[in-house]
């Protein structure tokens, strides 16, 4: 068993270590970088580098990265080592401040969306002190952001980064003039909780599905589901609790606060969510959880799939996005406090957020979209596509009476009864919990539920910082004239939640009512995501990124690309997938099987006239007709894949074909195919099926 104190943050280059590793002069300077973003001296710089080249020694590193996070989703590193030739010829070990602040990848490879051409191929990592530096497999990472020779961003962490100071900027107006003048930074606070799948690597090897497209595209239910509700906190089995503990291990000595654990809805589907922390380190370190999730899967002769929906007919996997503000004076600027409803500071946060949810709720749909994600909104296991925000009972008391003037009676929090005189009694949290919304207040922060498992959370990050920064700004204006703050701050609130109240809805979102009245309220409903993609070029979302210096137009309209190409390149790939499985695997083992059966028939024909082949002959019959339609299905995919080639240079046209023809052929082709399962002897079926890969660990 681990010692956890003793282990925790170990690989980790961190205050701790700086204040070891750093002259006194180099620690403080380093310090007013991050605590107030001066900018670093190249002999800070120089000195930095040194105590990490040090430190990464004794951690027994050979090389350092860059490490980042292209639009790719995912992050990049190249490994360079600490080694140089020295003045004998010897090889030495250095590792320069030049070499720690600035990295000049080749970025012409990475996803650009037209921003630049691949000839101008220059492109900086720049170390973000923020985050800290850590050692993992040798190498020394070192946290940067990502942008062209230009200055075009090309990455998630930048944008982030600029929306954190613009909120806290806004924030930190927005408190001064209520009278809170000792605050002089608003961080955002990030809790991500992770949710993934297991499945075994020898069976996980034998499906194309997943080693292409990390989904299965084929594949008849098992017999069991996820009906019993048995695996949701069941105890977890053996083999999982101890690639859990690796992984909690691995994610301590890279200081993530890795929580809470357990065993999810799905059969073979479980959660791991750590402690919440500032919203770039909280990225970072989501990023790191799940590299760290599938390395240690692959050492337990697992694999860890973070797609968000990797099985049909079970829930898929999200991502759970926990989001407050608080002060550098350690205030939950979301903390309703005992009396929510003379709490002018947050009832005026509040509203700044339920505005920016209402005025944007294109763009935090936006933030989710992705073609995996796509079969989890509305599909009654993870929040609809409506973007909507739950504030539970009692704060919704607080708006309506704050709406309509009315008196507002406290019930005060209820003391539970548990019935059971050896149990506790505990005080009820103020707010239920539900579920089923896109965006609920659980208590002291939002948790924003749409995202799915495999997201890189700074893209909804960056669109509720900035979209909250602008609420703040409109109310900081106000305010800044008024004679009477709090009765201007009042004002505001009542204004602004009136305005939203569209916005708030404390009902199950899974319901089919819920669509039609989120229809009357004039709510978007954006069911794909090519919808929601060019939502980042409509004019006002521009005009708000440029305000706040987020984006320019042209780095939206490449992020629009971006995603839009992403989209279209996995669904292609899903296609090739699946035709190459139906071709090369599917058909050849249902005609082997057929073979057998046709040989045995005859063979049994030959014995005399007299013996009745009726249930051969039918099940001949059977699997002729399927093997037709598979055939017709698999040539009407392979065709639709051609037409696609006409929209080869307009990514939106092609988008939108492939949810008009091309998603409808897949999910046709795979009707049959698992029809063809379910009929097909399981020693011919050429692949493990939803039992074998969801039940046998
Ligand atoms: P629940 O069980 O309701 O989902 P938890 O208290 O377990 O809530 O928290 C879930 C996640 O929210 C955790 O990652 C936790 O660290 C995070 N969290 C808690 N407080 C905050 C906060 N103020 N800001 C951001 N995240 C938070
Ligand atoms: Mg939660």
């Amino acid at each position: 068993m681990a010692n956890i104190q003793e282990i925790f943050g170990s690989k980790v280059f961190n205050e701790e270590v700086w204040a070891q590793k750093l002259p006194k002069p180099v620690y403080k300077s380093l310090k007013m970088t991050i605590d107030e973003g001066q900018p670093i001296s190249k002999e800070v710089a120089n000195a930095v580098a040194h105590a990490m080249k040090e430190w990464a020694i004794e951690q027994g590193c050979t090389h350092y990265t860059h490490w980042f996070q292209p639009m790719t989703g995912i992050t990049a590193e190249k490994h360079d080592s600490f080694i140089n030739i020295g003045k004998d010829g010897k090889a030495i070990l250095e590792f320069s401040g030049k070499e720690l602040i600035k990295g000049e990848p080749d970025a012409s490879s990475f996803p650009s969306g037209g921003i630049r051409a691949t000839f101008e191929a220059r492109g900086y990592t720049a170390w973000d002190p923020t985050s800290y530096a850590f050692a993992k497999d040798g190498t020394l990472y070192i946290p940067t952001a990502f942008c062209s020779y230009t200055g075009e961003v090309l990455d998630k962490k930048t944008p982030l980064l600029r929306s954190m100071e613009r909120l806290s900027d806004e924030a930190v107006k927005v408190l001064h003039l209520l009278g809170k003048t000792d605050v002089k930074k608003v961080a955002t606070t990030v809790g991500a909780e992770q949710e993934y799948f297991l499945v075994d690597k020898e069976q996980y090897e034998k499906r194309k599905d997943l080693i292409f497209a990390g989904r299965t595209l084929f594949g008849a239910k098992a017999p069991k589901g996820q009906e019993l509700e048995d695996h949701y906190f069941g105890t977890i089995k053996p083999r999982i609790a101890k690639f859990m503990a690796e992984v909690d291990e691995e994610l301590w000595k890279l200081g993530v606060f890795a929580k809470t654990k357990h065993n999810e809805v799905a059969p073979a589907q479980h959660e791991l969510a750590p402690i919440f922390a500032t919203a770039n380190l909280a990225v970072d370190q989501n990023q790191l959880t799940m590299i760290i999730l599938k390395q240690v899967a692959e050492r337990h002769g697992l694999v860890c799939l973070l797609h968000e929906k990797p099985f049909a007919g079970i829930n898929g996997s999200g991502k759970h996005n926990n989001w407050s503000i608080s002060t550098n004076t350690g205030e939950n600027l979301l903390s309703p406090g005992k009396k929510p409803y003379e709490n002018v500071q947050f009832l005026l946060f509040l509203a700044a957020v339920l505005k920016a949810v209402d005025d944007y709720q294109d763009l935090l749909r936006l933030a989710v979209a992705s073609a995996g994600n796509d079969h989890r909104l509305g599909a009654n296991e993870a929040p609809p596509a409506i973007i909507s925000a739950f504030i539970g009972a009692e704060l919704g008391a607080v708006v309506e009476s704050i709406i309509n003037e009315t008196d507002f009676v406290s019930e005060g929090r209820k003391t539970f009864e548990l019935g059971a005189a050896v149990l506790p009694e505990f005080r009820k949290d103020t707010t239920d919990r539900n579920r089923t919304s896109p965006f609920a207040f659980t208590g002291n922060k939002f948790e924003f539920r749409m995202l799915g498992s495999a997201l890189n959370i700074a893209c909804p990050n960056i669109m509720l910082n900035t979209t909250v920064a602008e609420s703040l700004a409109q109310f900081a204006a106000k305010l800044e004239g008024a004679d009477d703050v709090i009765k201007a701050a009042k004002a505001i609130i009542k204004e602004e939640l009136t305005a939203h109240q569209r916005i708030i809805f404390n009902g199950n979102n899974y319901a089919a009512e819920w669509v039609t009245e989120a229809e009357s309220r004039g709510l978007l409903n954006m069911r794909t995501s090519p919808e929601a993609f060019v939502c980042y070029t409509a004019d006002k979302n521009v005009a708000l990124f440029e305000k706040h210096k987020i984006f320019t137009k042209e780095e939206l309209a490449a992020r629009e690309e971006i995603l839009l190409e992403n989209y279209n390149k996995s669904l292609n790939i899903e296609a090739l997938t699946m035709l190459d499985m139906a071709k090369k695997d599917i058909l050849p083992a249902v005609f082997s099987y057929i073979g057998k059966i046709t040989k045995t028939t005859a063979a049994v024909k030959a014995l005399g006239d007299n013996i009745n082949v009726d249930t051969q002959l039918s099940l001949i019959e059977t699997f002729s007709k399927l093997l037709a339609c598979l055939s017709k299905k698999i040539d009407t995919l392979d065709a639709a894949l051609v037409d696609a080639a006409q929209y080869e240079d307009d990514s939106k046209a092609l988008a939108n074909f492939y949810v008009s023809t091309i998603i409808p052929a897949m999910g046709e082709l795979r009707a049959v195919a698992d029809e063809l399962e379910i009929n097909t002897a399981a020693k011919y079926w050429p692949m493990p099926s939803y039992g074998d890969l969801l039940f046998r660990i």
